[in-house]
Formats: C-alpha cells, structure tokens, sequence
C-alpha cells in the first residue's frame, strides 16, 4: 500500500541466554503470531518462568508455528489455549503426533507438582495453587493443531507465508523460513528451531536453506565439540560387552524422545552383529533380553516406526529388505509397571533403557536402585545431566545415595557418553549457516547459555564475517525498512484487571461446553453418562464461582455499568 511502511516487530521471550522456553512472539499490523511455545526447564529460578503471564493476550494469537515437539519447545501450549487462545498451531505431522503424547505427559506432571505444593500448603495454611495446566487442558489443545508436510509453501494471507524444512534434530522437527511483506516489501526469516547432527543413524542431516534477510539460530553447543559420534557408539558396545562378560546388567537412563529411539537402533546393530552371530556358542547371549522400560518412550518409540517416510534414505534400503530399523527379536516394550517391577527379579542377562533421563523420577529408580549397588553392574548416561539431579549426582562419583528411601552404595561401573547428543555442534551449527548463498544482514543467537552464545557469536564473526546480537529475554525489536530499531524489554508481563481474568475465564467454560456437546453428537450411545453429567456440573460450578465474582466486582464499584 502506498505511504506504508515496512514495520514489523519481534519480541523474544524466552530461551534468551537459556536453553529452555522457546517462544518468539511476531507483530506485523494485521497479525500477531508464535514461533514455539515452550516450558522453561531448570532451576527453581527458570521453573518459575513459567508462572509469570504472559506478556501479550493469548486470545489476541492468530495462530503458532511450532518448530518440533521437545516440551521446551511446544509445552506452554496448552496453558496458552487454558487462557484463551483459539487458533492454528501449525508443525509437520510427526511434530503433531508426539505431541499428543508428550503434551498430555506433561500435564499429568503439572498436575502432580501442583497436588505435591497443594499438600505442603494445607499443612502451612497457605491458599491451594492451580496446575500450569491439566491433561484435558493438554488434551484440547491438541484439536488446534494442523499437520503441514515439510518444503510445503502456507500462504497465511497475501503478506504472511513459512515453509518447514527438515532439522534433523529429532523426528518431525524443522527450522522455519518465514516472508513478511509490509508496505509492499517483502523480508525473509529464517528460524533455526533445534538443529541436529550430520551423519546420525535414521534422521536425515539438518537441511540447510540458501537465503535469509535475518537468521534467529540456536546455540545450545555454541562454544562446544562433539566427540565422534561412530567413536561414542564404538565405546558403548565395548561397555556392554565387558559388562556381560563379568555378568552383570545395563541400565540406561534415557529421554523418551529421540535418545532412546537412538539407543534401540544401536542395540539392534549391536544384536545384530554382535550377539546373534556367537548365541549358538555363547550360552549367556542366548538368554539375553533387552528391555524399553518407559511408556512415554514405547509411545514415542510407535510413533517413529509409523513415520519412516522421514528416515534417511539410507535407512530406507535397509528397511526394504526386511531389516526393522527400531525393533529386534529380543528387544521386549514392558508397558505396565507390574511388568517393569517383574523384569529386576528375572534371571536373565539384560539391558534396560528407561526414563527419566535424569533419574529424577520415573521406572530408572527402581532399576538404579535394583543395580547401583552392584559392582558388576554397568550405568550408561547418554544424555545431558543438569544440575541437582539424581543424574548428575551418580556422574560426579558420589559413593552413596538415598534412592527411594534407601541408601545405596555405588558400586556398579558409572559411564557418562555425552557423543549421542541430539544437538549439532559449533562446527555444526557453523556448516549449516555456511548453506546461506549471501551473507544475512545479522544473525540472532537464542536457546544457549550465555557463554555459549557468546562465544558462538564471537566464532561467526570472525568465520563469517557476519554480525550478530544476543538479545535478552523480553527484548523487542522494530524492524522499519530494514533499519532494526532495539526497544526495551518487556518486565511487568500482561497486567490484566480482574475483569480480563474472569471473561477469559467463562470463555474457557463457554469452549469447554462445546467441546463436551462435540462429544455427545459423536459418541451417541457410547458415551458414558456419568463421565458427562460430571463434567456438566464441574463446569456450572466453575460458572457459578464466576458469576459470584462478577457481582462482588459489581458491588465494590470497580467496574463501571
Ligand atoms: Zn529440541
């Protein structure tokens, strides 16, 4: 439009100088958007993030496009839709599919910490607190969702359109190219989102895009260098070797997302090539079992071997002759946890991968308590362990431990392989900016610590020759015909007037109604009456609470009618 200016903003509000609570709020003069929406992950400190507002009106949100499904990516989504937003997340179709998964998984969680607060507080006589959100909550959300396939072109409007590209990273997950026009201008952006490793098994490499006016690139390995990763695999088989020799048992601790599908594809080389040759001879071997102990990671696990189609190629060969990539004879899903409890008490040889990956709670417990005291035991860390957890305690050499009530010396052999890393490198992170024909005008540095971020931005300007920034978390930028302008951070979030909270509030109820009415005219007969009639009164009491609110307001003259 004639006169129009180009003028868009962009806010970063979180995964700034920290790893966790991706989420980029867009401004353009007709639209407001999110790239991710994630959980900030941590410390007490970052935890609580998540507890502040929201610095914009989750119903003013016209729609999120995700980048994958990792929970610090996509897991404030459903407090977003608790509080009012009712728009499209767009992401790629496995992006969706383990969201259903690991959205509702954590909403069980929130509800569980809050239950745990709410306890301590009845005993303290301090006010009871709500759960971030619940796993209905999780589980509506999931109907905003839609499944765009990756180098597929959306068209928001004739100003707004982003394509995915494939990241690598884990399955589903993209970097996003996004064109703005404004004031008959057009700018590229390119978002990193997570970047993965070259040469993994079954991910494709992370696709690199050829041009970008402006990059926001992540940097969680910023300042770091990945061991080999052939070199990793090749120590972790000679591991599990010498613990089978000597008798003992594998454990695992592993995330249920994307590290445990990487260790069952290595185990099922490892049987593969190593076991099943020699179990004619070996007698040991024969009786060999290998155990995915978590039901997050055997969900996440189905939902790969249903998405083959964004395997690497490679891998696809090896499937058409017959070859399962993620499952082999001995290799048993244990679902239930009578089952999993069963599985220590067995006789056999074994390997166990199970959750949490940071032993913080989850089956591993068990499993730790069950082997750490053994010296013949192996535990093999794979992953990250962040500080104060039970992970990090074993990695440092602790000599005993209270693992559920029990102390525990540590006997069995402690290996920490950190190689398997789903994150690209510095080298990395640099090859896939280097896919750029022409320099970007400047390049963003989010989702790392802030050491990382520095010295990986020291590291493109003097590889590169192209300038970055660091924002801070709450910092806006103003980009006026492709002149950035830096604006202040935002601190006091959304002061919202009890009046906001209570509308948002019936409205939620209102989507709640209908959504339950969905469920009637689909279900018919199959609907159980109680479950329904329940639902009915939980809400028309919520109603009612609001209603009471409303006219105390009312009352107290606050509101003007
Ligand atoms: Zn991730």
């Amino acid at each position: 439009m004639k006169g129009e200016k180009y003028n868009m903003k962009i806010s970063f509000l979180g995964a700034n100088r920290l790893v966790s609570g991706s989420c980029y709020l867009i401004q353009t003069k007709y639209k407001k958007f999110l790239i991710d929406c994630g959980l900030f992950r941590g410390n007490e400190l970052i935890s609580r993030l998540n507890y502040t507002p929201f610095s914009f009106r989750p119903e003013e949100i016209d729609f999120v496009i995700l980048t994958h499904a990792h929970i610090d990516h996509s897991g404030r989504i459903p407090q977003l839709y608790k509080e009012g937003f009712e728009g499209n997340v767009y992401c790629t179709k496995p992006t969706m599919e383990l969201c259903s998964i690991m959205l509702p998984d954590s909403g069980q969680i929130q509800e569980e910490d809050a239950e745990e607060e709410n306890q301590r507080r009845l005993r303290s006589g301090e006010p009871f607190i709500e759960p971030l959100y619940s796993i209905e909550d999780a589980l509506d959300s999931l109907l905003l969702f839609r499944a765009v396939p990756y180098q597929y072109k959306v068209h928001i409007d004739e100003n707004i359109s982003f394509r995915f590209q494939d990241a690598g990273h884990v399955l589903g997950s993209s970097s996003i190219e996004l064109w703005i026009r404004e004031g008959g201008k057009e700018c590229k952006w390119l978002f990193s989102g997570d970047i993965g490793r070259k040469n993994k098994p079954f991910l494709r490499n992370p696709q690199r895009i050829k041009e970008a006016d402006y990059v926001v690139i992540e940097s969680t390995y910023g300042a770091r260098k990945h061991r080999p990763y052939r070199k990793e695999v090749k120590k972790f088989f000679s591991i599990i070797d010498k613990t089978l020799k000597r008798g003992g048992d594998v454990i695992i601790p592993a995330f249920a997302l994307q590290r445990s599908q990487d260790i069952i594809y290595e185990l099922g080389q490892y049987y593969n090539l190593q076991v099943k040759p020699l179990k004619g001879k070996d007698k040991r071997l024969k009786k060999l079992r290998f155990y995915l102990d978590s039901p997050l990671a055997i969900a996440a696990t189905k939902i790969y071997r249903n998405n083959t189609q964004d395997f690497a190629r490679m891998n696809l060969k090896i499937m058409e002759k017959g070859n399962q990539l993620l499952d082999f004879q001995p290799l048993r899903l244990t679902r239930t946890s009578k089952a999993s409890k069963r599985i220590s008490r067995s006789k056999r040889r074994k390997i166990i991968i199970s959750a949490s990956g940071m032993c913080d709670g989850g089956r591993i417990q068990y499993h730790l308590r069950d082997n750490l005291w053994n010296e013949k035991s192996s535990i093999i860390f794979v992953g990250y362990q962040a500080e104060g957890t039970l992970g990090r305690k074993i990695v440092s050499g602790e000599k005993s431990l209270d693992i559920m009530e029990e102390m525990i010396d540590i006997k069995a052999e402690i290996y920490h392989l950190d190689g398997f890393s789903s994150h690209a490198d510095q080298d990395e992170l640099l090859w896939w900016l280097k896919g750029l024909k022409e320099k970007p005008k400047k390049v963003f540095i989010v989702h790392g610590e802030k050491q990382e971020s520095e010295v990986f931005a020291k590291c493109i300007k003097e590889k590169l020759s192209i300038d970055t920034h660091i924002p801070a978390i709450g910092q806006t930028l103003l980009l006026q015909d492709n002149q950035i302008i830096y604006q202040g951070l935002i601190k006091d979030g959304n002061k919202e007037t009890k009046l906001d909270e209570i509308a948002r509030s019936i409205g939620k109820i209102k989507r709640k109604f209908s959504l339950l009415l969905t469920d009637m005219e689909y279900s018919g007969l199959e609907l159980d009456r109680e479950i329904l009639v329940n639902k009915i009164k939980k809400q028309l009491e919520q109603l009612q609470g609001d209603i009471k609110q409303v006219k105390k307001l009312i009352q107290e003259n606050e509101i003007e009618v």
